[in-house]
């Protein structure tokens, strides 16, 4: 392998020509690229938009020119906004879609020094059969794909229940540090920060001795809203009841997968600037594939992480010193005291989880027969074993507790994001935050801690009508390249 340069604008173009074909229109959404430094095109089968980031600002952009329909047209955080929205429209349109902060999407991406030459989006509806086929999707720009929940509670949140308003995965961290003490005026907290506090989610700045941050993978907002409110979820419900919840959600970054966006959860930047720009992408030093999130790599992910970048596990102790953090089941744990994947690196291992048959909080019709959901239980219920122990005992509490949970990703992806399997997940998954809570209800500080739950991205149904692949297209049609992570494009050969 050697060193992988950027793709000349004749390469380019006839991998445009394939990718924005009419035939590969009902799976390719729109496809990105960067012409040159702070230039950005956007193209999809039926127009296109250029624009160019203003001199010396990370996220105000200037459109340059469009043709035909511009695909980032609607940039609106209140599309789809509740599930009744979101279920009339099943696998929006582009034109029925929204993208909101599209342009800093794609020109945040574009910062990494290995990001692809061609950033394809797939379409709402696509039904990725070639790679094994899920009725739930995410990845791309869409609203319904990036929009993510995002509930505050507890010690030192301003307690305004559900409220009409959105931000984005990146100010979860600034927002959070918030809670433990006063903001400096610029608002900045984190080395690498991308995103802004969310003020209205401040009630007492400094209340909050000790932060539990939870992370539920891939569970769509209005989905986990809807269940709470049903009932399905008292714990959550609870959490939305002693704190402020975003209607609008919290919005991924792009790509809006896991690793790129657990990280700028942690870290408050995107993922063109902490550095985990993708579940897998190109090095283009040394040619070479980097996959992050696979389990063979969640240990040793983080070497990947910009080593400019702060997470929480940083910044929280910068801001209480002598405090002591704790990471569970997480590979973005850079910083942390407690870390399951340190324990892994160290050649130990966390307690193994029990078989499924002694599983509490597992809904056994989907534990025995399907195999995602059974292991993402054993690994929940792993999580919850080591807050027991990290939270049990005599020693203060961690001032910051991270608590990754991935059935919920499991099973939206298996059964559809408004599956009973989903359900089961949330109520599996509540289940688990209850022993959580009772754990720092027992632990003598419950009025001292501030909680936060989040997911890492959404999650919007497919339509397995929608099948097809655009590498086999490029590859019919003589256009060789390496397609990593799925959707980012690295063109090669001549
Ligand atoms: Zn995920």
């Amino acid at each position: 392998m050697s060193a992988l340069s950027p793709a000349t604008p004749d390469r380019r173009d006839r991998a445009l020509e394939v990718l924005l074909a009419r035939d590969l229109e009902p799976i390719v959404d729109m496809v990105g690229w960067s012409p040159a430094p702070d230039l950005y095109e956007v193209a999809s089968a039926d127009g296109s938009v250029r624009f160019r980031r203003e001199a010396g600002r990370a996220d105000a952009f200037v459109v340059e020119a469009v043709a035909g329909k511009n695909p980032l047209a609607l940039q609106d955080q209140t599309h789809f906004v509740g599930l009744g929205a979101e279920r009339a429209t099943p696998h929006p349109r582009r034109d029925q879609n929204s993208y909101p902060n599209g342009f800093e999407q794609f020109a945040q991406l574009f910062d990494h020094p290995s990001a692809p030459d061609l950033c394809v989006i797939h379409s709402a509806s696509h039904y990725w059969g070639d790679q094994g086929g899920h009725l739930g999707e995410h990845g791309s720009l869409g609203v319904v794909q990036a929009r993510a929940p995002f509930i505050v509670a507890g010690a030192g949140v301003a307690k305004l229940g559900m409220v009409e308003l959105g931000c984005r995965l990146i100010d979860v961290a600034p927002t959070v540090l918030g809670l433990l003490g006063v903001v400096p005026a610029d608002g900045r907290l984190l080395s690498a920060q991308d995103g802004v506090v969310v003020e209205p989610v401040l009630g007492e700045p400094g209340a909050a001795r000790h932060l539990i941050g939870l992370l539920w993978d891939g569970a769509n907002a209005n989905v986990l809203y809807d269940l709470a409110r049903r009932g399905v979820a008292p714990n959550v419900a609870r959490l939305i009841a002693d704190g402020t919840t975003l209607r609008h959600g919290a919005l991924a970054s792009l790509p809006t997968v896991t690793l790129a966006n657990h990280t700028g959860i942690l870290t408050g930047a995107h993922p063109g600037h902490h550095g985990i720009l993708h579940n897998a992408w190109v090095d283009r030093a040394s040619g070479q594939q980097v996959v992050t999130n696979s389990p063979s790599t969640w240990a040793t992910s983080m070497q990947w992480l910009n080593p400019t970048v702060e997470t929480l596990h940083h910044a929280v102790k910068r801001r209480i010193p002598g405090a002591r953090t704790a990471s569970i089941n997480e590979p973005c744990d850079a910083g942390a005291d407690y870390s399951t994947f340190g324990l892994v690196r160290n050649g130990e291992r966390p307690m193994p989880p029990p078989g499924p048959d002694d599983l509490p909080d597992a809904t056994a019709r989907f534990v025995r027969p399907h195999k995602d959901y059974r292991w993402a239980s054993r690994t929940d219920h792993s999580a919850v074993d080591q807050f027991l122990g990290v939270w049990g005992g005599d020693a203060v509490p961690p001032a910051f507790t991270w608590v990754n949970f991935t059935l919920t990703d499991s099973a939206f992806h298996e059964g559809g994001p408004y599956s009973e399997m989903a359900e089961s997940a949330v109520r599996d998954s509540d289940a688990r935050l209850g022993r959580i809570l009772e754990a720092v209800e027992r632990a003598g500080v419950f009025e001292d801690c501030a909680f936060f739950l989040v997911a890492d991205h959404g999650m919007e149904e497919s339509d397995p009508e929608v099948g097809g692949d655009w590498d086999r297209a490029l590859a019919e049609a003589g256009v060789p390249c390496r397609d990593e992570g799925y959707g980012f494009l690295y063109l090669t050969g001549g």
